[in-house]
């Protein structure tokens, strides 16, 4: 920290890339403040078993892989604050961050607040959340062999997330609550020519069944208001992302789904100084591996940042007055 307070560098966000982040700034003696928000940990915190994040051969729970991730950036000096970012200011140099009335400001940086997926916003559904309710398949599908499925959602996410389940459910029902699906054509017409996914369409999911895990789902039919049950041990909602960028509206540059835009082959936001990693900017993969990997790069380019402007502060200083 300089003198009058101001940070080198504050990582705004506590999973997978916020955390590699504080390791590599770290690392780097760049004395990291990491504002984790008060429910720190990320989307991994509801997810049971990892089996997918190298290193660990025998699995992981994801809070327990996040306690480590934690831990990590800990033993090299990252400082923690356990609470929520009210309001930024990246508007000129130090940038400013407030915590509720605690306002800390900073010379870079990076932002890796994720995503959330959307919930159908039922209290059964939360109740068995990593009890056989998931939001993504790639994680979780592999404990769903030879199991039945439910899938609800008339995307593209929806129509390959069936898909994918097919290799290891015997069934899987997709139930959307409209007639047309918002997937692309090629996307559907794969889900419907794989012979284990049925479709259910114009419903809606009413409930999540079972007492300690999922046994069924009820349905009901949007014209007729009928309700049906339909056995299943697991069930997938598959009803899209949206990024955590409330905070930033106005202050840099989002792409039409709200996910912030970096310049191409960087972490660079639309404000110098500013950097983003992780599902905050990423659509696609929206892995812990790959939030992991995209928090480091942020580091690296906050570092670089960084150094080229203490070289000009200080050519400038050095210069010779008119
Ligand atoms: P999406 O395109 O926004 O689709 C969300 C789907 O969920 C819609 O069908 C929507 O129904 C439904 N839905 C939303 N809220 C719901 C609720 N409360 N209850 C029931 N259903 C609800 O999201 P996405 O499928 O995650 O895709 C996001 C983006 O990623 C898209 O641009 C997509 O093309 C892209 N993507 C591409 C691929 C690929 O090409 N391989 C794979 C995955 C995703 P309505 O249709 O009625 O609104």
């Amino acid at each position: 920290m300089t003198e009058n307070g101001v940070r080198d560098l504050i990582i705004i966000g506590g999973g997978p890339a916020g955390y590699t982040a504080a390791l590599y700034a770290a690392r780097a003696n760049l004395e990291p403040v990491v504002i984790e928000g008060f429910q720190w940990g990320g989307q991994l915190m509801i997810t049971s078993d990892v089996e997918n994040y190298p290193g660990y051969a025998e699995g992981v729970l994801g809070p327990e892989m996040m306690k480590d991730f934690r831990r990590q950036a800990e033993r090299f000096g990252a400082e923690f604050v356990s609470d929520d970012v009210t309001r930024v200011d990246f508007s000129e140099q130090p940038f400013r961050i407030w915590v509720g009335e605690e306002e800390y400001r900073s010379e870079a940086v990076i932002i890796a607040t994720g995503a959330d997926a959307r919930k159908l916003g039922l209290a059964s559904e939360q109740r068995l959340q990593a009890r056989g309710v998931s939001y993504c398949a790639v994680c979780d599908a592999a404990f769903f062999r030879e199991k039945e499925i439910v899938v609800v959602g008339g995307g593209d996410s929806a129509m390959e997330e069936a898909i994918f389940l097919t290799k290891f459910a015997d069934k899987v029902t997709l139930v959307h609550r409209r007639e047309e699906f918002r997937a692309s054509q090629i996307m559907e017409d794969r889900a419907r020519a794989n012979d284990k996914i049925e479709f259910v369409t114009n419903s809606i999911v009413e409930e999540v069944l079972g007492e300690n895990s999922v046994t069924g789902v009820t349905i009901r039919d949007v014209n007729t208001d009928e309700t049906t049950e339909l056995p299943a041990d697991g069930l997938f909602v598959a009803i899209g992302h949206d990024p955590n960028t409330k905070l930033f509206v106005g202050q840099l540059e989002l792409d039409d789904a709200g996910y912030i835009v970096t310049k191409p082959g960087s972490t660079e936001t639309s404000v110098e100084g500013v950097f983003a990693g992780g599902d905050v900017v990423d659509h696609t993969y929206r892995q812990a591996v790959t939030a992991a990997g995209m928090g480091c790069m942020t580091a690296l380019d906050a570092e670089r940042w960084l150094a080229a402007r203490e070289g000009h502060l200080a050519t400038a200083l050095a210069a010779p007055r008119e």
